[in-house]
């Protein structure tokens, strides 16, 4: 017998299909994980196994986050790292994530995916390159598995070290060929290409400041030969571009077309200095990006061309990046972050409220390369959220729910369904003991501040 779930009633359902129907009124029905029906009351069936009543909540399809570091949320506002751009800020960590262990990559990713699924993402990509004194990828997808969220984790690494002119100090890259054995190990014991896959590996080396020509070509080949996705940072600000002209003779549009780094199957975050070269070059390939807006101000890079970016046809999703060049990872606040962020450059028209939401659900998916997540219809994973509208945050703002969930200051969810099961109800989430996470997490962030000043 198939587990059945019915959710209904909502005050409105957003549901990102084909149409971009939002349905007053409307509700979903779920078997086993997978949406059966979604829509007016008389087009789902009249009970279940559960039955949710969403009275007074706005439901839409849980969010896709496309770019994080979760390892960072251990070295949020540290004072050294507020207020330098993307080099200097990365160069005053790096000593303090020399002293990541195991333990705490875990525990840093049950804190990063808790604010996630809190905040309305139910899936989500990370993107771990530091593993220093034993740390593995595997310690991420314990926690994801725990917590219960839908994760695209990718195998980042660096592999050249200051002395041999990279950006990160010797002792935390990782030798290239070892790299390359682990991916292989991690991509037999865990990726799924199954649709609704609840677990996927990504190829991603940190970005072209700590890996080395040959090793991105290693790794896009292995991630062709694997049908696996790949991602790396690209473009981010004006030392980041200057760095490839030093380094390669060509600017980062040059260098990824050189190597073949672009695709359907390849996203980059940032971009925010694509030149219109890359533009055309990224539109024309089919190849993704992740806009982190919040990052993006964090640390002075700039104002990513999205508006552009979407009139060229180029895939875009959203990322919170790293919790410490946020300092946050509220997925809804991103996506507001970007649609005041766009306004900022292009005008009051540059992004209405309804494509930010659209960049986050739909955007995300197919930026990770997914038909099955971002929208609520017939044949689609169950992963959907809904938020409170009689809070305070929304009074007076229901002439139109939909947009309040971005205009209005950012909420959590009081609901999210990952997969089919109920990941948070009536604000809580249910699958880990937050307080206790909390706790662990603060101790763990004082004991590496402690090592990093020893
Ligand atoms: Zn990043």
């Amino acid at each position: 017998m198939a587990s059945t779930l019915l959710a209904r009633n909502a005050l409105v359902l957003v549901t990102m299909d084909g149409e971009r129907r939002e349905i007053a009124g409307g509700g979903l029905y779920v078997e086993d994980g997978r949406i059966v029906a979604v829509g007016r009351p008389q087009d789902l069936p009249a009970s279940a196994d559960e039955v949710i009543d969403l009275s007074g909540h706005v439901v839409m399809p849980g969010m896709v986050n496309t770019h994080h570091h979760m390892v960072q949320s251990l070295t949020r506002a540290v004072p050294r790292a507020q207020d330098g751009e993307l080099f200097t800020w990365l160069k005053s960590l790096y000593p303090l994530w020399a002293g990541l262990t195991g333990e705490m990559v875990e525990a840093a990713t049950e804190t990063a995916m808790a604010e996630l699924i809190l905040s309305g993402c139910t899936t989500s990509s990370d993107h771990l390159y530091i593993y220093p004194n034993g740390a593995r990828l595997d310690d991420s997808i314990r926690a994801a598995r725990r917590i219960g969220m839908r994760f695209h984790a990718a195998r980042g690494a660096m592999t050249i070290g200051e002395s041999k002119g990279g950006l990160p100090p010797d002792r935390v890259v990782e030798d290239e060929g070892f790299v390359m054995k682990d991916t292989e190990r991690l991509i037999g014991a865990y990726h799924d290409p199954a649709r609704y896959s609840m677990l996927r590996i990504v190829l991603a080396p940190c970005s072209p400041f700590t890996v080395s020509r040959d090793f991105m070509l290693e790794t896009l080949k292995l991630g062709r030969d694997n049908n696996l996705t790949l991602h790396t940072h690209l473009a981010e600000n004006d030392s980041d571009v200057a760095f490839s002209e030093k380094t390669f003779g060509m600017g980062p549009t040059e260098y990824v077309r050189s190597l073949g780094w672009v695709g359907p199957d390849v996203w980059h975050a940032h971009c925010v200095k694509l030149d219109d070269d890359g533009i055309a070059l990224f539109a024309k390939t089919g190849t993704g990006i992740a806009h982190c807006p919040c990052s993006n101000m964090r640390l002075a890079s700039g104002i990513a061309p999205v508006k552009r970016f979407l009139a060229e046809g180029i895939r875009v999703g959203l990322g919170v990046d790293g919790s410490a060049s946020n300092d946050s990872g509220h997925i809804l606040g991103e996506a507001r972050q970007a649609m005041l962020l766009q306004r900022v450059a292009h005008g009051p028209d540059a992004m209405s409220a309804r494509t930010a939401l659209e960049m986050a659900t739909l955007g995300g998916a197919r930026v990770l390369g997914r038909d099955d997540i971002g929208a609520l219809a017939p044949g689609m994973a169950a992963d959907f959220i809904a938020f409170d509208m009689s809070r305070l945050a929304y009074a007076g703002a229901l002439h139109d729910p939909v947009a309040a969930l971005i205009f209005c200051q950012s909420q959590d969810v009081s609901l999210s369904v990952i997969n089919g099961r109920v990941v948070v109800r009536d604000g809580r989430l249910l699958t880990i003991d937050l307080g206790a996470t909390v706790a662990r997490h603060n101790a763990m962030a004082a004991e590496l501040a402690r090592l990093a000043s020893a």
